[in-house]
């Protein structure tokens, strides 16, 4: 006899929402929409524009502290996902044996559209984007969520799309247990959020392949076959889904590689699609991944090869990744400010034509940064540390550079790479480190830099 499958939300009358940003602001709407009693509680300031609309739903939140008495009683907390394992509210909820999941779960119990999701240490964002582009583009109903946009829970309670690409961070895949992606892209795998991860990159491997979890044969699998992170771990994992790999170094089939300067993606039936490096305004190898990820996941969902050609030769990638941010005097700046972590600048520094001023620094996150000796060796011709303790970064690259400064503002800094820079030369902000020290976030690092290069233009 077939087993009926109860709903997730079986059982549950009281939901609680940790966290009053985007994911819990959408969350809380959708809890109060599928008609459970909600209440949304943020320790930190909840911003007026999400307040308002709390009150607009009629959703009741407080903000400045969590009260146990109102959270306690909850039969399922959908939990933000910046919050911690370790906050002291979390594990008071897990002592209680109350449920936690993610914003994504949640939502999942409810969508009925097909979803892409995509998940990796960097790329993410590029490459949902862009996926999302092809999409819409080629004419699919197509919404945009996970950690860019309007949350998926919001739009699950609000809209009507037949796909969604979702970005998933491994702190949203870590409180997903039924959902199931219908196309699950896995980028990479690079030691990053270990603070998260008890300092275990296998713990931080395993979130990523969540992407992959309930998947059957119906469903699908995307991941980078040059990746050697993601290559272990596939042996830990059954693979019933079908497999698209993808590689810039060995011909896949199915699955994408790269051809005298064509990115080729084979499909299960053999039928090719292709489109020509060189016509790509995104560049560099790790934007060949970014493209080839998104080609076959856009090919999965019908979209016509023409029209995804079309969006290739158009998109031009997203704001501070390797953005070009003007010339002056002959010199090109470059906005890489979201490359937060060693793996992303190594791609930078790879795609570099030109001699490289190179601003790095901030609040370092245990990096190691021996894989970038060769490419500063090479391409390097004058390191600008930016941050307020760059001792780890002067001894990684005194001995590779031929010139560098420690500066310890982001004044200082600028003044120091335009000095330095002669035209023909690129000033690259590829600060491999977080930004906390000097600036809001990255967003503001790299807003600075393209507003100091437009006000010394
Ligand atoms: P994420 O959302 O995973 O942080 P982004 O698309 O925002 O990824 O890119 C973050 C940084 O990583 C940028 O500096 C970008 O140039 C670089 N990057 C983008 N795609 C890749 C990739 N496939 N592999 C490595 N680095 C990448």
């Amino acid at each position: 006899m077939e087993e009926i499958k109860k709903h997730p939300a079986e059982g549950i009358a009281r939901i609680v929402v940790l966290g009053g940003g985007e994911s819990g602001y959408g969350s809380a709407v959708l809890a109060r929409v599928k008609g459970f009693d909600v209440f949304l509680s943020d320790s930190g300031t909840i911003a007026p524009a999400y307040k308002t609309k709390l009150e607009e739903w009629e959703i009741p939140y407080e903000e400045g502290g969590h009260t146990a008495e109102l959270i306690l009683n909850a039969d399922l907390i959908v939990k933000s996902p910046g919050i911690p394992d370790k906050a002291p509210m979390i594990r008071a909820i897990r002592e209680r044996g109350i449920r936690i999941v993610s914003e994504i779960e949640f939502a999942g119990w409810y969508n009925r559209a097909r979803t892409i999701c995509i998940t990796g240490s960097n790329g993410k964002t590029t490459t949902t984007t862009l996926t999302y582009e092809i999409l819409k583009q080629g004419g699919l109903n197509v919404g945009l969520g996970g950690n860019i946009g309007a949350s998926f829970a919001y739009q699950v309670a609000t809209a009507e799309h037949d796909w969604y690409v979702l970005e998933l961070s491994s702190f949203q895949l870590d409180g997903m247990f039924d959902f199931r992606a219908d196309v699950a892209v896995l980028m990479n795998i690079t030691p990053d959020h270990l603070d998260r991860y008890d300092y275990q990159l296998q713990n931080y491997a395993d979130s990523k392949f969540r992407v992959i979890q309930n998947q059957g044969k119906g469903q699908t699998f995307i991941y980078c076959d040059d990746d050697p992170v993601t290559l272990q771990n596939l042996s830990r994992h059954a693979l019933p889904m079908q497999t698209f790999p993808f590689s810039v170094r060995h011909e896949v089939v199915p699955g994408a590689g790269l051809e005298n300067g064509r990115i080729k993606v084979t499909m299960a039936d053999k039928s090719t699609f292709e489109a020509l490096v060189d016509e790509l305004k995104i560049k560099g190898i790790h934007n060949i991944y970014n493209v080839m990820a998104a080609s076959t996941a856009a090919l999965l969902a019908g979209v016509a090869p023409d029209s995804i050609r079309q969006t290739l030769r158009s998109f031009a990638g997203v704001e501070h990744r390797l953005e070009p941010a003007g010339e002056r005097n002959g010199v090109l700046y470059i906005n890489d400010s979201k490359a937060t972590n060693v793996d992303s600048v190594w791609y930078a520094l790879e795609s570099m034509t030109r001699p490289v001023v190179w601003i790095v620094g901030g609040t370092d996150k245990g990096n190691d940064y021996t894989p970038l000796l060769d490419f500063a060796r090479q391409k390097v011709k004058a390191l600008v540390a930016m941050g307020v303790d760059n001792q780890k970064i002067v001894k990684a690259f005194s001995d590779a550079v031929p010139v560098l400064k420690d500066t310890h503002t982001f004044a200082e800094a600028m003044d120091e790479a335009s000095r330095l820079a002669d035209p023909g030369d690129v000033v690259l902000l590829s600060p491999a480190c977080a930004s906390f020290d000097l600036f809001k976030n990255y967003e503001d690092r790299g807003k600075q830099f393209k507003q100091w290069v437009t006000e010394h233009k």
